[in-house]
């Protein structure tokens, strides 16, 4: 029974990304997400390089695990933002060297909501054959994503971030058209792939695909819910002397 409840998860959280179901590991949450994904892309393509390009702004779960992987070897390039929050594709593009191997750029911000360019970015990756891993932990369940649509090679998320339980998240690991390898961070048993090991967090990882199933049938509704709310809450603020909006008006969640 609880292999089947943790099969129809998988279903459930694969459906909502437009993944397949053998491309979801299930981890703690996205900070375990983050740090497989950068880790274990760095020390699968050591030998092709060492640089990783990522932005000032992104979760201190992307920014500390590159800052740890300097200690290791790595070369890592801190992209600014522009006064609205967003990387300049032409600054990310001159960043790419020969020895460039992931670009790492979340999907939307965690303080200001600020959407990246992520198609963009993820053409960018491709065309000079590098891998592209988002944190897309502030938009799913609030913005449909579609991982093949957008180009994405990893992404991370967690539960907790659209009403799911707390402790439990997953990364996509994309196996069409090709596999993309990554060094496991956790060894043992050899569950989910290989990818993480470790007995199953069962009542989590089915809060998690419950929470997806959820968000894929109401997520539009939700969006009606808090836009208005986000609106009013931004124009009463705005009302007071020195209050100034940080972010994007134009390149945010809804
Ligand atoms: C909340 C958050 C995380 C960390 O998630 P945990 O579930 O606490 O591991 C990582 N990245 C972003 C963008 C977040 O908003």
């Amino acid at each position: 029974e609880a292999r089947d409840a943790v099969d129809e998860a998988r279903m459930q959280v694969a459906k909502l990304i437009g993944a397949g179901e053998n491309e979801i590991v299930f981890t703690s949450g996205a900070t375990e997400s983050d740090n497989l994904a950068i880790k274990g892309v760095f020390e699968q393509l050591r030998d092709k390089g060492n640089h990783i390009i990522t932005c000032s702004t992104e979760h201190k779960a992307v920014l500390y695990t590159c800052k740890h992987l300097e200690k290791k070897g790595a070369s890592v390039t801190y992209l600014p933002v522009d006064k609205h929050g967003r990387i300049r594709l032409d600054e990310l593009e001159s960043a790419i060297t020969t020895k460039t191997i992931l670009i790492a750029i979340m999907m939307v911000n965690t303080e200001t909501g600020v959407m990246q360019p992520i198609k963009e970015i993820a053409s960018i990756a491709h065309k000079h054959n590098i891998l592209f891993f988002t944190d897309a932990t502030q938009a799913i369940g609030k913005i449909p994503v579609n991982v093949q649509e957008y180009g994405i090679d990893l992404m991370a998320f967690t539960a907790h971030k659209f009403y799911g339980p707390k402790g439990v998240g997953a990364l996509y690991v994309r196996r069409k058209p090709e596999v993309v390898k990554i060094i496991a961070q956790m060894d043992g048993g050899g569950h989910e792939k290989g990818y993480r090991s470790g007995t199953l967090n069962v009542p989590g990882i089915v809060g998690l695909g419950k929470a997806c199933e959820l968000c894929r049938q109401e997520m539009d509704k939700e969006a009606q819910r808090l836009k208005p709310l986000r609106d009013r809450l931004e124009q009463r603020l705005l009302e007071i002397p020195g209050i100034h909006l940080n972010g994007s008006p134009e390149h945010r969640l809804f």
